[in-house]
């Protein structure tokens, strides 16, 4: 396994929409193991392909403690959303900045696992919001984008300076 660099804000590649995945090849397989890898290494509860620039429909997710519940979602889709829910999100594409986003609170879903088996599921809390945020990032769209302009701006100019200095530390 290896780790993956995740792509972070306001990287052009985060905008792209990621294509549907024909075949589960090896590769995908080998992908998704080390996006798995990549997120429990920076603290993560979930990852979409899209983060680490391959630029196709699946994403991975474990929200259990010790880390032992990895799901994997291939062609992950919504198909029902009900109810609405607050809650504080960050990501690792945008680092160190938690907002408050307002999400549908339970959802049907679907997808298909990485034997090619399709299931769909009703689930609501954290695991509704994570498959929301996550199939966002196929389709080039961060939790950043549910901000006020005012704020966003803001945090651009957060993330430009401390790139600046960081760029004048080396
Ligand atoms: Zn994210």
């Amino acid at each position: 396994m290896a780790k993956l660099e995740v792509l972070h804000f306001p990287d052009d590649r985060l905008r792209q929409k990621a294509l549907p995945v024909d075949n589960i090849t090896d590769e995908i397989k080998r992908i998704a193991e080390d996006m798995l890898e990549t997120m429990y290494d920076e603290g993560g509860i979930g990852l979409a392909a899209t983060q680490v620039n391959i630029q196709k429909r699946f994403v991975v997710i474990d929200l259990s403690e010790d880390k032992t519940e990895p799901l994997i979602l291939v062609n992950p889709e919504v198909m029902e959303k009900d109810g609405i829910e607050s809650m504080r999100e960050g990501c690792l594409s945008v680092p160190d900045y938690f907002d408050i986003v307002e999400r549908a609170e339970f959802i049907k879903f679907q997808y298909q696992t990485l034997d090619g088996e399709t299931v769909i599921e009703e689930t609501g809390g954290l695991l509704a919001v994570c498959v929301q945020h996550e199939i966002d990032h196929l389709n080039g769209k961060l939790f950043i984008d549910y901000l006020s302009p005012l704020k966003r701006q803001r945090l651009k100019k957060k993330l430009n300076k401390q790139e600046k200095l960081q760029h004048n530390v080396l």
